[in-house]
Order: structure tokens, then sequence, then C-alpha cells
């Protein structure tokens, strides 16, 4: 509370007027600029209400904090969300309860969370939307606003060309978000900070420029809700009406396959497009998860990978989906899935080509297993079966993953055995990137709290003693969370 005061009473403090399609990050990284803060730390927890959590360039959390302190200069909590993160082109394709759960821990909550929900896959240092830039709107930006600033539209994980410049973006390596803590604006980069790959030619651009158009697009429609299930059907009747079927009528699925491949391989090179190459199996790696409903998949790159594909403009996409929409919630589809998909064949194609157990190819399809079963017994399919973990206790499992606790405490708790569990996280990799940062979280939690009793129980200690005593906790804080133990105990770093 006390920043919150010092923020609008400080004659040295001016609250930059945000630009329009700036990420919160960027302008956060300008007010920096203008305070008289000398650490960037300084400045976050002035805007966030602590020194390390809140500030991400992809998924800020802490966001009631900054509303109350900035007095809601940039909107309201869900336009900061809606408007200057990337959570918008993420949102349509989540459930609501999804979305109501993301907005939740943005507004004060753990950022572990909002990963999990959304689904976000890559190391905990790194990111699903690293931070890009078009060099040609550096230049421009520079003139007209007299600095360089982060345009959330390059920010979705979907874009890779500005739709201003139709020219590719320079995309922030690895190691530049390891040290994003600096704070840089796109200007302040050297050129060893951004990627060196390969540039697109002229026919992936077109692809791609296409792809961030389509993300623009849903982006400003981040309100929707695509439901899963109407999605596939708006999918599934416009590949039947471009003529991608078997003489029965039935969804002829390597058709599709080969027509998408024939448009889209070239694009596999490309950074963030690597899992094109699935397609080259029979079953269609995202493409049979998202046509075919093998299982679920609801990464907006993949999505709109697959509305490019199908639909030659967005409301022709959005018009069919309003349509299907309408026919099955006046049940004139029919029995829809089963008239368009021949679901045994797609179950022998994931048992006997994909090498799936017959447990894992039914979940996949949403089929029973003891069905599943019968199907391959009488067409004299071989199959694989494997113990699956059943449902209430698949839930709790979840629940206590996402608390952090150890596969010991949980095999324990559920009386399970520890590999069903680390098998389980094998299939679910969001889940297990999710329990090790909480596992990593809860950690950090214990060793804060035994330095501190240790403090107390020691008040007249020496502070090198603090670094030598093994119970202080001290070494394992300091190769941690080192940035804690320099605000807690300043003094001790001038010991020997
Ligand atoms: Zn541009």
């Amino acid at each position: 509370m006390v920043y919150q005061f010092q923020l609008f009473e400080s004659d040295n403090l001016h609250l930059p007027s945000p630009i329009e399609g700036e990420s919160l990050y960027s302008w956060c990284i300008r007010f920096h600029r203008l305070s008289t803060n000398t650490k960037a730390k300084q400045t976050i927890r002035q805007l966030f209400g602590h020194a390390t959590t809140g500030a991400r360039h992809d998924f800020p959390t802490r966001l009631g904090h900054f509303s109350t302190t900035t007095q809601f200069l940039l909107g309201t909590i869900e336009e900061l969300i809606y408007e200057r993160t990337v959570f918008s082109i993420f949102a349509p394709f989540l459930t609501q309860d999804a979305v109501d759960d993301v907005i939740r821990n943005m507004r004060d909550g753990q950022y572990s969370r909002i990963a999990y929900r959304i689904g976000l896959r890559g190391i905990p240092t790194f990111t699903v939307a690293p931070l890009k830039a078009c060099a040609i709107c550096i230049n421009e930006d520079r003139v007209l606003h007299g600095s360089t600033y982060w345009h959330i539209e390059h920010q979705f994980p979907t874009s890779l060309t500005c739709t201003k410049h139709g020219s590719s973006l320079l995309v922030a390596t690895q190691i530049f978000h390891a040290e994003i803590q600096h704070w840089n604006l796109p200007s302040d980069i050297p050129l060893s900070g951004w990627m060196n790959y390969r540039k697109p030619d002229a026919r992936e651009i077109i692809l791609l420029n296409k792809l961030s158009e389509w993300s623009l697009w849903v982006s400003r429609i981040a309100d929707r809700n695509f439901e899963e299930g109407v999605l596939r059907r708006t999918y599934l009747l416009r590949a039947k009406s471009m003529g991608w079927t078997h003489s029965d009528g039935k969804i002829d699925f390597e058709r599709i396959r080969v027509a998408f491949r024939k448009k889209y391989a070239n694009l596999e090179p490309v950074p963030g497009f690597s899992f094109v190459k699935d397609t080259w199996f029979a079953h269609g790696g995202f493409l049979g998860e998202i046509l075919l409903s093998i299982g679920n998949n609801k990464h907006p790159l993949r999505n709109l990978l697959v509305m490019d594909f199908l639909f030659d403009s967005h409301q022709t996409f959005l018009s069919e989906y309003d349509r299907v929409c309408d026919a099955l919630a006046q049940d004139k589809l029919g029995n829809l899935w089963s008239d368009l998909v021949d679901s045994t064949s797609l179950l022998k194609m994931l048992v006997s080509d994909a090498g799936f157990t017959v447990n894992t190819a039914a979940q996949k399809l949403h089929i029973p297993v003891q069905s599943a079963i019968r199907r391959l017994r009488r067409d004299g399919v071989a199959f694989q079966q494997n113990r699956r973990i059943a449902l209430p206790t698949e839930e709790a499992m979840t629940s206590f993953l996402l608390d952090g606790d150890s596969l010991d405490e949980i095999a324990l708790k559920l009386q399970i055995k520890k590999h069903q569990i680390i098998s389980y996280l094998t299939k679910h990799p969001d889940l297990q990137i999710s329990w090790r940062q909480a596992v990593q979280k809860k950690e950090i939690e214990k060793h804060r709290s035994m330095f501190l009793q240790f403090l107390s129980d020691n008040p007249n200690i020496q502070e090198r003693n603090v670094r030598r005593t093994p119970e202080s906790g001290f070494r394992w804080l300091k190769e941690n969370d080192i940035d804690w133990l320099h605000g807690h105990l300043p003094g001790i770093w001038n010991q020997r």
C-alpha cells in the first residue's frame, strides 16, 4: 500500500500514457525509465507489490495490485489481460472454466496454474511466447513515439510476420529470455540477442502472413468461446464440402492429410512449426488430433492453421461455425460424428500403425475401452492394454501434483504405484512442467522459512556462521533463490 501512494505523490514519477497495441510488459519498461529507480526490481516491487513475480512478458500475475497502484490508467484488469497480454489469442480456444481460472490467477495467483490451464509447453525459464519485434516498426516507432515498444500483436505465438509491413519478425534468443529482468525495449537488443534462424522465403512469408492476420482477427474477438466439439464439426463439414470423402460419404482423412502437407509442409523448419512434421504419419499428428478427435489440442496455432487450410476468409469460417452451432442447438445435424467418421478404422490405425495401447487409443477417441477391445478382437487386430488410473484417483492425483507434492507422498496418499504416476506424467507433459514448477516453489518456501526460523532461533549468531551451518538453509538459497537472500540479509555478502 505504501508504494501505491508513493507512485502518485512523488514529483519525480510520471506514468507514461500507454501506446495503442503496446504490451503491458513494454509499458512497465517505459515507466521504469521515467522513474527514479535504479534497478528494475524496485520498479517491479512498486508496480506488482513483489520483487520477483508479476512482471512476466507473457502472462503477468498480481494484476489486481498493478491496477490499484496505477489507478486503472491502463484500463480494467480484464482490459489489461485481453488487450495487453498474449491471453487474447489463447482465450477463444479455452473452456469458460479455464478462462475464468486464468483471469483469477493473473489477477492474484500463480503462473504455474496459468501455464497448466493454457497447456504451455517449454522449460520454466523459457516461454511459449518469445519476445518478437519488426525491424521496420522499430525504426518507425522511434520517429512516431520517440521510443520503441513491444507490440502485442507481434507477441502472439501464432504470428511470425508483421501484418503492417509483411516482413518476418525478429525473435529474441532463449539466452536473452533468461536475462529478461534487465528490461529491454526492442531497440536495446544487440544483434546477438536475436535468433539467427533461416529467413522465410517469399512463399512461406505469404503463409505466415495469413496466419498473422488470422491471429489478429481471433485476438479481436477474444470474448468468443470456440467450443471444441462445434469447431471439429465445422471443420469436418467443410472438409466434406471440399469433396474429401470416400464413396460412402465418410471423411477420407488420408486425402485431407496429403492436401495439408502439400500446402504447409515447407513451414516445418520455421521456429515454432516443427509439430507440422508429425502430419507425415498416417495418424496426421495435430491434424488428426483436431479433426478426428484423437485427444485434445487447443493450441491456437494448430487451430489457426486448420482454419486457414479450410477457409478462405475469417467471415466464411465464422458464419459456418455459427451455422453449426445453431444446427446443433436445434438438433438438426443428427449423429454427425458417426455419419462422417469411421471410428473403428481410426481405432485400428492408432493401435496397429501408431502403436498406442488400446486404453490410450480409446481415450483419445472418446470411446469406452471395453467397446474398443470388442471391435479390435472382432477384426483380429493385436493390441496391448495398460492399467489405467481410475478417474477419481486421477483427479486427486492431478490436484496433489499441482500442489507440488512429491511422487512418494502422492503414491502413499492414493495407494497407487509410483511408476503409474511417472507414466501418467510422461503422457501429460504440461502437467509434468507445472508439477516441477510447483515442487520448486514449495522447496523455496520450505528453505525460506527454515532460514528465517534459524535466524530467530539464533539471534546472536555471526553472519559468517549462518553461511557455514547446514541447518540454516543458506547454501540451498544461495543456489536457488539468491535475490530473496540478498533482500533478507544484505550484510552477509560482505562477510568472508
Ligand atoms: Zn512492422
